[in-house]
């Protein structure tokens, strides 16, 4: 069953053009960098398909179309790569909503696509596995339970041609450490590439303290996973930019592999360092970050050697834009960025029109009234 899905998925003519394409390992080699855009589960919410709080990413079987048209605005912002909307698709999750009946189809349908979208733009595709509430770090039974749900994912995964695999946002390093494993050991099966394996992004999310939530320092916690064969390792969620990067610069430290910085886009600060805040989750816009603060973040992140960069919850095209342009990699929604020199009122062309045009642009800013 598994083989015959792969050969459908394998013989379209759309799969050649991507395998063509260089993968992951290719784009980091020599300190090539790749952007990536994150934050599906807050941007669909934001658009009104996805529920706080419950977070089952039923869109992707109900409104399709709304997952299709975020990859396609992410792809034209300039991410170099399309994930999956799998987040929180695990078997736990769908099980605890009473919709474990919809969990294949959940994964085959949003890997579809990302990849259908992924091979009309060129770009890489991304699967995805994400925290879970089971992981306990004394009781081998829950790693197991959890060892299985990722196994599955990454079947699917692999089975819906991803050209790399994430687990992401783990707060324990040893959840992290099974979704690493359950790549590397089912990331190459069914597969036609010649490499052993899909590479695997693995991202901890750093929250209050220094430490993963099985009392391992971050940095310790990204050595290991590179250790255990990451091919990138990093951070992603919880911390905005001015409180993630410290530690990004203590991981880059300690690791040899290109590493991940994906903050959420929001102004935390070192007395409220993650978005978890007073304001989280319906009052959080009034602290959300603009684009110049994402674009002296990229600037950051790059003048410190991160190779894989990204936003988390908050992110939207125009965000994802800024990290892309700083990142030099001129996407077609570059045509449209800001340029108030053409404004008819504060432009240059306000010259050229009767004084009523700056009066208006007194009234509206208030200047020299
Ligand atoms: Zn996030």
């Amino acid at each position: 069953m598994l083989r015959e899905t792969w050969i459908n998925t394998f013989t379209s003519d759309e799969h050649k053009f991507a395998s063509s394409m260089p993968g992951l390992l290719e784009r980091l080699k020599d300190g090539g960098t790749v952007v990536i855009a994150e934050g599906y589960v807050w941007e669909i919410e934001r658009r009104g398909f996805m529920q706080f709080g419950n977070f089952l990413p039923e869109v992707v079987l109900k409104n399709p179309e709304v997952v299709k048209q975020l990859h396609e605005e992410f792809a034209h912002a300039g991410s170099d790569v399309i994930e999956a909307f799998t987040y929180y698709g695990h078997r736990e999750m769908f099980r605890l909503r009473g919709r474990e009946a919809d969990l294949e189809a959940l994964n085959r349908k949003a890997l579809s696509l990302a990849r259908e979208v992924a091979d009309k733009h060129g770009k890489l595709m991304a699967g995805n596995l994400s925290n879970t509430p089971l992981y306990e770090a004394g009781d081998t039974a829950t790693h197991d339970k959890i060892y299985d749900m990722f196994k599955e994912q990454v079947l699917w995964a692999v089975e819906g041609g991803a050209d790399f695999i994430i687990g992401e946002t783990f707060s324990a390093y040893g959840e992290a450490a099974i979704a690493l494993k359950a790549i590397r050991e089912h990331g190459n099966d069914f597969h036609p590439r010649p490499y052993l394996g899909l590479p695997a992004v693995i991202t901890m999310t750093a929250h209050v303290p220094e430490r993963t939530t099985d009392d391992i320092p971050i940095p310790e916690a990204c050595r290991r996973l590179e250790e255990a064969g990451a091919a990138v390792v990093g951070l992603n969620c919880s911390r905005g930019p001015d409180v993630m990067m410290p530690l990004i610069k203590e991981i880059k430290k300690i690791c040899k592999v290109p590493i991940a910085a994906l903050p959420v886009p929001y102004r935390t600060n070192m007395e409220q360092k993650t978005f978890f805040n007073r304001v989280y989750p319906d009052n959080l816009d009034c602290v959300r970050c603009s684009r110049i603060d994402i674009r002296r973040f990229a600037e950051e992140a790059l003048a410190a050697g991160v190779q894989y960069v990204g936003l988390c919850c908050g992110n939207s095209p125009n965000l994802t834009r800024e990290l892309a342009e700083v990142y030099g990699k001129d996407p077609p929604a570059s045509h449209y960025r800001t340029r108030t020199d053409l404004s008819m009122i504060f432009g240059e062309a306000a010259q050229n029109y009767g004084s009523e045009v700056a009066r208006t642009s007194q009234w509206m800013t208030g200047d020299g009234l």
